[in-house]
């Protein structure tokens, strides 16, 4: 049992859409956490997915798909002021889930700003049109003039935690450098902050080495959470923030004409693109550079000036190295040309041995800084049932995220960065397993060249060129 307890009192009801392994590995959190009735929650999701998980918490669920055409009669009647929506689905549209609970008064909360089914590989939209960036600006558009019951957006692990740890990281590195001890009050202020401690770049590096008991096998995708997600951002046109430092902008790369600027876009997938990075799991690796929101909200929380010519902005992006059996997962995809294969396992009670190390990588400074969760399987799997590694880093974000929402129920659509990184992570300690600070030396120009001459910016070794795998 962790040692928070209860940490709010609900009165409503709570439908959660979606039940694989984000929502099943939450639904223990949720009721440890929030006093409040199960005979209050309804699942809604197609299929038998954890229905014996459900039935032990004593919670009700509806076997319905949510689509276009039923989500208002479906969920309309259920949500009420006050009431909460919390979306874990795939496929199924942020946006349209957010107007109608601003309608209907309620609260809401999901990981991933998500489109309706197909909308992420739908070749008919310019790649433009199949970003994050796009999703986030449809999202953030939701905002309204006046009070608007809270819709916390991509409150995930990363989504979500993550954007928590780099203001923690940054608080470190300004101790490290001597700094008073002041926390910033205002979005400006830790963009200030960051640019005076010489913050260039910002991966979210990622290592899961978690493996299970049976090997992947031809045809099938194995992943240590959702396989249909991580396909569908897999497939999404890589994106990364876009630093004030870039000195050229990549052959394939593009830039966005409206929004918030913060963030430009590859003309390849993510899936099949790489970059050097490091975590302290492993040392230096290299790891897909997949698509994620807060690759782009961190960007644009940091920027300092003109967002069409920031006098600062550092560059953001996730640098994922999933479970080895998902790497192979993602090789047999790019050899498939971006087919999807047939099977799809997502490994849980199976995982054998394994940590997932989520943390950020800021570097700039004299020595980089990684700052994160190193989470190991036995260690989730004493914290909370129905979890790995991988979903209790996520799973937490999510109960404190609702926590949060519950207690602060009228500030409009908002993201990670707009919310107390403290009490976040405070809320989410008992289950992060090591919360470890580690400097590192490392730098992406660390062994190059030495087999061949490589084009690479020698003069400064943060530029996005000396980080990508050609
Ligand atoms: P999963 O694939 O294990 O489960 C998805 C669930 O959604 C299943 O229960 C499925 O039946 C249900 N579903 C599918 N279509 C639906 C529809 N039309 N209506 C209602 N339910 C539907 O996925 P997961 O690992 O539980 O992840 C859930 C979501 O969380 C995904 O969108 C994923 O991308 C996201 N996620 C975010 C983070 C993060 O850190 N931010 C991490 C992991 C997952």
């Amino acid at each position: 049992m962790s040692e928070h307890g209860k940490l709010h009192r609900f009165g409503g009801r709570l439908v959660m859409v979606g039940f694989g392994s984000i929502g099943q590995g939450v639904l223990p959190l949720l009721l440890r956490h929030i006093e409040m009735s199960p005979a209050q929650m309804l699942i809604v999701t197609p299929g038998n997915d954890g229905h014996e998980i459900a039935a032990a918490h004593g919670v009700a669920m509806l076997d319905a798909a949510v689509t276009e055409a039923n989500h208002r009669e479906l969920l309309g009647p259920r949500l009420g002021p006050g009431d909460f929506l919390l979306n874990l689905s795939v496929d199924v549209s942020t946006t349209a889930l957010i107007a109608l609970c601003h309608e209907r008064g309620a609260l809401y909360l999901d990981t991933v700003i998500e489109p309706w089914a197909g909308g992420y590989t739908d070749t008919r939209l310019p790649p433009a049109s199949r970003t994050n960036y796009a999703l986030r600006e449809a999202a953030l558009a939701l905002r309204g003039p006046g009070p608007q019951p809270t819709a916390v957006l991509t409150h995930g692990a990363n989504p979500g935690l993550v954007s928590h740890f780099v203001k923690q990281a940054l608080l470190d590195l300004a101790r490290a450098a001597g700094e008073p001890p002041a926390v910033p009050a205002r979005r400006e202020d830790w963009a200030r902050l960051a640019q005076r401690l010489g913050v260039r770049v910002i991966h979210i590096a990622e290592r899961d080495n978690q493996v299970g008991a049976r090997r992947k096998e031809i045809g099938e995708f194995v992943n240590t959470w959702s396989v249909d997600g991580f396909v569908g951002e897999g497939l999404q046109p890589s994106e990364l923030g876009w630093g004030s430092h870039e000195r050229e902008l990549p052959p394939d790369g593009a830039r966005h004409t409206s929004g918030s600027l913060a963030a430009i876009y590859l003309r390849r997938p993510g899936a099949g693109t790489r970059l050097r990075s490091w975590t302290p799991l492993a040392g230096a690796q290299q790891g897909f550079l997949i698509t994620h929101g807060e690759s782009i909200s961190i960007a644009d929380y940091l920027t300092l000036g003109d967002p069409a010519q920031p006098a600062y902005r550092p560059t953001v992006c996730y640098a994922y190295h999933p479970c080895d059996d998902a790497v192979l997962s993602l090789h047999e995809l790019a050899g498939r040309a971006w087919v999807p294969q047939e099977r799809h396992r997502i490994l849980k009670d199976d995982i054998v041995a394994g940590t997932d190390a989520l943390g950020v990588l800021l570097m700039g400074p004299p020595r980089a800084y990684w700052y994160g969760s190193l989470l190991d399987i036995d260690t989730a799997r004493a914290a909370c049932p129905h979890n790995s590694a991988t979903s209790l880093q996520v799973t937490s974000a999510v109960m404190a995220g609702v926590v949060w929402a519950m207690r602060n129920p009228e500030r409009g659509v908002v993201e990670p960065d707009d919310m107390p990184y403290d009490e976040i992570i405070d809320w989410c300690r008992p289950y992060l397993g090591r919360i470890v600070g580690a400097y590192t030396d490392w730098t992406p120009l660390d062994g190059r060249g030495r087999l061949f001459d490589e084009p690479l910016d020698r003069d400064d070794p943060w530029q996005f060129k000396n980080f990508r795998v050609g």
